[in-house]
């Protein structure tokens, strides 16, 4: 194979050929950062080839020691909300920028002990807030699919630049949505685990009783080897991360292709489709290819059951009053002198924190905390953060409800295909109503999963949501592989692609 293809291949695929001694790290990491070097689609914040070269000829010693795990001297590259020491970190905001963090976040040092090596930082919305990468303070990012569209967000520098092969997997945040739909609409598959599997150390806060770290790639079996490596318990550094060991997610994943489990392996999965993701809020392309790849899922042996979600409607307004609070309060460390941009001219105090935050904080982060602000203050918070907060347990429960009659909950990731950049920029709630498929589950902290399931309008991408009960990631992924086995959604590339 010549070296032009090695941007073609997957994590697992890369993995074998560095093990077989075909290609080494050193290469294949040169090859990644001459595409990333190159790339137009804003979806890099930060490279340094040093760094990424010195991880490489790392992992090379270490394979050249007979040393052999599925990871190792494989490029990813990081959402600039994971905070690194070797590379700046902005999450996306004038806030932080050529900020450097004194230590790696806890899934960052974990997939760079298991060998991976980091090419850079992947553009973000400002402190993971948005559907659209477009409320990055950097540059928006462009859908390689189509360049005048949205890739998603808030993870679209992920989702964009494993979409256009600039690396054959990224970390990704999803605290309302932020890795399925970007996932969704670049045609690649991302998960987000069980709120609390993967520790959320080193992640910069948005709101921290929703946010939860996971991985983006191309295929199930891509995102089951990093999910291996990133997931576990941190006690010393979250205390909400869940005390389970790790699990080899992929392990059962490479048995099932390998042992051929007949025409029907999803035999006895039930599917359940709640009625509220299948009316007319969602666009009929769309609706047409989740559809068609429930129709397989169907053949694989799985049975489709109707299910209902009633209060899918109040995930919205709920997840709009507890993101805003949550992150007002995380957002109170950035004021000029703990962290972040610090005003050059000002008068008191008091000046110095407003200018320094007004300057540093974009148009969506700035709303986000008066918002948040607003539904904490006394008078407003039974009202407005309270309701909200029992509300949340109510639609938890309705998913519990759900589950005694499936075992997995299938749907789709949005409602439409990327929609134009800029076309939702003026409108808030337009970007919110987004997110209706996607917050339901995060509020309930609940494993979800983007899996390519063909195209809508305009040949773009549309992505099956496969949701999960608690701790049932590698549940998700094994239904994802066995779908991936059978259709070849996943493989397609964009037509942009150089
Ligand atoms: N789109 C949602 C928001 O703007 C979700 C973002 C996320 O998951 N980080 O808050």
């Amino acid at each position: 194979m010549s070296q032009q293809d090695l941007h073609d291949l997957g994590v697992a695929q890369l993995a074998a050929k560095l093990a077989a001694g075909e290609v080494s790290s050193v290469e294949v990491t040169q090859h990644f950062l001459k595409r990333v070097q190159g790339e137009a689609l804003g979806a890099f914040l930060a490279t340094d080839a040093d760094v990424s070269l010195a991880q490489a000829k790392a992992a090379d010693a270490r394979l050249a020691a007979g040393e052999r795990s599925p990871l190792l001297g494989v490029p990813l590259a990081h959402k600039d909300v994971f905070v690194t020491r070797d590379f700046p970190t902005t999450a996306g905001s004038k806030m932080l920028e050529n900020y450097r963090s004194p230590f790696d976040a806890t899934v960052v040092s974990q997939l760079g002990g298991a060998g991976m090596v980091t090419l850079g930082k992947l553009n973000c919305d400002e402190f993971a807030m948005g559907s659209g990468n477009d409320n990055s303070a950097y540059k928006p990012v462009q859908n390689p699919w189509d360049l005048s569209r949205v890739p998603g967000g808030s993870s679209g520098g992920s989702a964009a630049a494993v979409a256009a092969r600039l690396v054959p997997a990224a970390t990704g945040t999803d605290t309302g949505g932020s890795i399925r739909q970007p996932a969704s609409l670049t045609g690649i598959t991302g998960i987000k685990p069980t709120y609390g599997r993967c520790s959320r150390y080193g992640m910069v806060a948005f709101a921290s009783s929703l946010d939860q770290a996971g991985p983006m790639a191309r295929s199930a079996l891509d995102c089951a080897l990093l999910l291996s490596a990133m997931a576990g318990p941190d006690p010393d550094r979250d205390s909400t991360s869940l005390d389970l060991p790790a699990v080899d997610y992929a392990a059962d994943l490479i048995a099932a292709s390998a042992s051929g489990t007949g025409a029907t392996p999803l035999k006895g999965l039930r599917i359940g489709l709640p009625t509220q993701f299948f009316g007319a809020g969602c666009s009929p392309d769309v609706l047409a290819a989740v559809r068609g790849a429930l129709g397989e899922f169907e053949k694989l042996g799985a049975t489709l059951v109707d299910v209902s979600l009633p209060l899918t409607e109040l995930s919205i307004p709920v997840y709009y009053v507890i993101a805003p609070a949550e992150a007002s309060s995380n957002l109170s460390r950035f004021d000029g002198v703990r962290y972040g941009h610090r005003a050059a001219n000002y008068g008191d105090l008091t000046d110095m924190y407003k200018k320094s935050r007004s300057e540093g904080f974009g148009d969506e982060a700035t709303r986000r905390i008066m918002i948040g602000t607003y539904v904490l203050s006394h008078g407003y918070y039974d009202a407005y953060y309270l309701k909200a907060q029992k509300i949340r347990r109510l639609i938890a429960q309705d998913f519990q409800k759900a589950f005694t009659q499936c075992d997995i909950i299938a749907g789709p990731v949005s409602p439409t295909v990327a929609w134009k950049i800029g076309e939702k920029s003026d409108d808030p709630v337009a970007n919110y109503l987004a997110d209706i498929y996607t917050l339901s589950s995060s509020l309930a902290g609940l494993p979800g999963m983007s899996v390519p399931a063909g195209f809508g309008a305009g040949g773009l991408p549309v992505g099956l949501q496969l949701i999960g009960n608690y701790f049932k990631e590698g549940q998700l992924l094994g239904a994802a592989h066995q779908f991936q086995l059978a259709t070849d959604w996943h493989q397609k590339a964009p037509g942009t692609l150089a």
